[in-house]
């Protein structure tokens, strides 16, 4: 049954026609959260034939972050934090952000790293650092921009996530089975298509960049089912109105005056090689890693939480046996039903 904004559009007919034409298995990854919410909100995943099976990657940046960067926060005190609303109720190892914050620390939700330097003009103040390309520019700037004032009781926690490492560390998987990616729009704006080549080049595995409209995405399904049938995994860009081969060079400038390339603890994922981002020593004066000695090395909880192989594709969340029994949105057992763009909350929202 076609959603109603669909039933008169000849595009969605189109496409759900093709679609239905191929008859073979094929798996394709999302690998960003906005693409995973869409799916679900649109119901794209009813509207497909069987055998077109898309299944949720590591988009998520909240779902990555390990405890450790909640567990070196909240012994702190006579200091600020400043966050994404989303980190409020991501768990450590020994409670959340939240709760931590009704023992008496103090913790702002933030709507921009501007805002947290707006903070650190009055109080010591550590913004979380989370995310993928999309959105480090941005901190990456607002660290510049607390160098320039010199405004001393700014800090980042950097807990920053690079996308390309991450889909080499899961191909590198045997676990992980997948034909081909829906590729991340808004990351691939700031990083461009040509970031992917390694994909059919490495791992003879095609992608296609793409929007997060229903139309974008099954226009992305549609030609990855070409590639499929005609052998020929290429990177293709369906989102040209936004990502250029190239990507924003001057964003990308922002991200390497101020960051370099570490390696990085994700997590489910566990310690990927090259896919964080530290701070540059120029700058390690706003790095609160180093300006309030915090322990970051990770340690998983075990708490039944199978979001790992959620993440790898490898079970869809109502597999995990806590789903929608102690695990839902009101309370989380893990992270990806804690954020909003997370592969279990999707699925508990849209799919149920
Ligand atoms: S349903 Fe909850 S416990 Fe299970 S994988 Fe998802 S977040 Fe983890």
């Amino acid at each position: 049954m076609l959603n109603k904004m669909f039933q008169n559009n000849d595009l969605v007919h189109k496409l759900l026609n093709r679609i239905a034409r191929y008859k073979e298995d094929i798996r394709i990854m999302e690998v960003c959260g906005s693409h995973t919410m869409a799916i679900g909100k649109w119901a794209l995943r009813k509207l497909l034939p069987p055998n077109i099976h898309l299944i949720s990657g590591p988009g998520c940046p909240v779902c990555v972050t390990p405890p450790s960067i909640i567990d070196s926060l909240i012994n702190l005190r006579s200091v600020t934090i400043a966050t994404f609303g989303d980190m409020l109720r991501l768990p450590g190892n020994n409670g959340t952000l939240e709760d931590a914050r009704a023992a008496g620390l103090d913790v702002r939700i933030v709507y921009s790293p501007l805002d947290a330097l707006k903070l650190a003009k009055k109080n010591e103040t550590i913004f979380i650092g989370i995310g993928f390309e999309t959105t480090i520019p941005g901190i990456a700037h607002t660290i510049t921009l607390a160098h320039k004032q010199n405004l001393s009781r700014f800090s980042v926690l950097p807990a920053f996530k690079i996308i390309p490492p991450a889909l080499k560390a899961l191909l590198n998987s045997t676990e992980v089975n997948i034909d081909g990616f829906i590729l991340p729009g808004n990351v691939s704006a700031i990083i461009g298509s040509n970031a992917y080549e390694f994909l059919p080049r490495e791992f003879d595995l095609g992608g296609v960049v793409t929007g997060f409209e229903p139309i974008d995405i099954l226009s992305a399904i549609n030609m990855l089912i070409d590639q499929q049938q005609n052998n020929s995994p290429k990177i293709e860009n369906e989102y040209q109105r936004v990502v250029s081969p190239a990507g924003n060079i001057n964003a990308q400038q922002a991200i390497n005056q101020v960051l370099q390339v570490q390696d990085s603890w994700w997590r489910g994922l566990g310690y990927i090689p090259a896919s964080g981002l530290g701070i540059r020593d120029e700058f390690r004066q706003f790095d609160a890693i180093h300006k309030y000695n915090l322990d970051i090395s990770d340690q998983q909880p075990d708490t039944g939480c199978q979001c790992g192989d959620v993440l790898k594709g490898i079970i869809t969340p109502p597999q995990c046996p806590l789903f929608d029994h102690t695990c839902t949105p009101a309370n989380p057992i893990g992270p990806c039903m804690v954020s909003s763009e997370g592969s279990c909350a999707a699925y508990y929202k849209y799919e149920r």
